[in-house]
């Protein structure tokens, strides 16, 4: 999964972005739910939160390290409980 880094402005590009809904508003800052987050695989060849960001403060989430092949497998359980 990605993390939003609080460098983030708030601009609102990278929310309608998500193939999967995992990114809102917070308290103070936009969110990626880990959950949610496939990194974009199953969906892009590459982050579309990441590609649109104008400040780059989305990173890789430090404690949510996963191979692409668990990045498949939450696609397709994500896929199911559409
Ligand atoms: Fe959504 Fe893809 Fe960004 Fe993850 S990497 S938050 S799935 S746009
Ligand atoms: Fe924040 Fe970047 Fe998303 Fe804009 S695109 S809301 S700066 S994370």
């Amino acid at each position: 999964a990605l993390t939003i880094s609080e460098e983030c402005i708030n601009c609102d590009v990278c929310e309608p972005q998500c193939p999967n809904d995992a990114i809102y508003m917070g308290p103070e800052i936009y969110i990626i739910e880990p959950d949610k987050c496939t990194e974009c695989v199953g969906h892009h060849d590459e982050p579309q939160c990441m590609v649109v960001c104008p400040v780059d403060c989305i990173s890789p989430h430090p404690e949510w390290n996963e191979t692409p092949e668990q990045l498949m497998q939450k696609f397709i359980e994500l896929q199911k409980r559409k």
